[in-house]
């Protein structure tokens, strides 16, 4: 956004309560590598120029590519500045922080989607001798106790974890609610080239059938990796990870696990299968079927005929729980009146429900990439053309 605002000659600040990438430095664990290949690493005016393409930055290569962005484009950041609160006046916002006070007439909330674990209500039945952390505070496998790890959550991250802990010698259990699940590569390409090539990314937020439903769908099954190995449930129960229902409830120390295991694997095998089908037409229609290897299904997730439905959590057989089960955000600090019920931001495609005031960075906001880095270049570009407007509006209006 930054960018965009100075190709218009926007004067603008950016306050950052930590560094400049933050979530990168602060909110990964060791291991992570980014599952969108390198060509992906795209913003407004840069992108990714490596020799390795096709492979998967690791952390300390995301947060070298970000801090070289801000440097090359000069971005105005303040960082060490915590926005306490934004409230709204007749002319614009004031801007509240522990470094100072900023009034600016329009304001773009870019502070992520991904603030506070998603804790289930059931997390605070937990028996307390067992060690709990949420997917953020997990950083490898060393700092867990020894003996069994639940995973509850098996999109990216739960999925991922699993496999580092399950590899580590610690025996995984994996509570499997709704998920989706993905080959890394489909017919010799990367899925996410697929993805892209095919429009899928590009799907707009006014135009799929339940917006409110798109925002929520968990990520894909995918890991970043050096082999471009898949990291399904099929794979994880290869390696021996023990897979349960989703975590319903805990009841004197007893974990009760959901009956619909089998359901969501094959509703999720059945996700897969749509997009392959996509891809598929898509492929044919471009005549890239002789070009690429042919279409390709997979196995269907196999799931034990009668898993297990419950775990006693205090015989001693589960010594950690990982909490992967997502993130809200935070706005908290924002004292206007755009939140609804369940505390997000009213909006339109990112522009807010409050005069000057503009959304970015969270899933499907304008399109289907909106939630990856490479969703900011469109998204920042049709917002900043927005608030140019409005600004220039603004300014006519009032005379000035
Ligand atoms: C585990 C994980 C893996 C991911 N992997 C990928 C991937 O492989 N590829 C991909 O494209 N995307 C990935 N993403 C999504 C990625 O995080 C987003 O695409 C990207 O970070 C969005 O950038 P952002 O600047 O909008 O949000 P963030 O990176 O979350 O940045 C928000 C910033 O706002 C700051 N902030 C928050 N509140 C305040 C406040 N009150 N005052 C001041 N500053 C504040 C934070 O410190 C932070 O620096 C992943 C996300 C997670 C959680």
């Amino acid at each position: 956004m930054s960018h965009c605002l100075t190709a218009r000659s926007i004067d603008h600040v950016i306050l950052e309560r930590g560094e400049v990438a933050n979530s990168w430095k602060t909110e990964r664990w060791d291991s992570l590598r980014l599952l969108t290949p390198n060509w992906m690493s795209r913003l407004p005016g840069y992108q990714y120029e490596g020799d390795d393409p096709d492979g998967f930055l690791t952390m300390p290569e995301t947060i070298a590519f970000i801090e070289r962005y801000a440097g090359a484009i000069s971005a105005p950041v303040r960082t060490r500045t915590r926005v306490t609160s934004a409230t709204r006046l007749d002319d614009g916002y004031l801007v509240a922080t522990d470094n100072g006070e900023w009034r600016c007439r329009s304001l773009v909330v870019a502070t992520g989607a991904c603030n506070v674990p998603a804790l289930p209500p059931v997390a605070e039945a937990l028996p307390p001798a067992i060690q709990a952390l949420t997917s953020r505070e997990y950083r490898n496998p060393g700092r867990l106790e020894p003996g069994g790890v639940l995973v509850v959550g098996a999109s990216a991250s739960g999925t991922q974890i699993a496999e580092e802990i399950q590899h580590s010698g610690r025996p995984v259990t994996l509570a499997v609610g709704e998920h989706i699940r993905s080959p890394r590569v489909y017919r010799g390409r990367d899925i996410k080239w697929w993805m892209d090539a095919a429009g899928v990314l590009d799907d707009r937020y006014d135009e799929v059938d339940d917006i409110g439903r798109a925002r929520n769908v968990p990520s894909l099954q995918l890991a970043g990796s050096k082999d471009r190995r898949t990291v399904d449930l099929n794979r994880l129960t290869g390696l021996g990870v023990r897979l349960v229902g989703r975590l319903a409830g805990i009841a004197d120390g007893n974990a009760q696990f959901s009956g619909s295991l089998r359901n969501q694997c094959e509703l999720s095998d059945l996700k897969m299968n749509r997009l392959l089908e996509r891809i598929d037409a898509w492929a044919t229609e471009h005549g890239l079927d002789g070009e690429v290897d042919p279409p390709q299904r997979f196995e269907p997730t196999r799931v034990d005929a009668s898993p297990p439905l419950g775990i006693d959590l205090r015989r001693g057989e589960i010594r950690t729980v990982v909490w992967a089960t997502g993130f809200h955000p935070d706005y908290s600090w924002l004292q206007a009146p755009v939140l609804d019920r369940k505390g997000r931001i009213r909006h339109d495609g990112g522009i807010v429900e409050s005069p000057g005031m503009y959304l970015l960075g969270i899933p499907f906001l304008r399109r289907r990439r909106s939630s990856l880095i490479d969703g900011a270049a469109s998204d920042a570009r049709d917002l900043a053309d927005h608030l140019a407007r409005y600004l220039d509006h603004r300014t006519v209006g009032s005379g000035a």
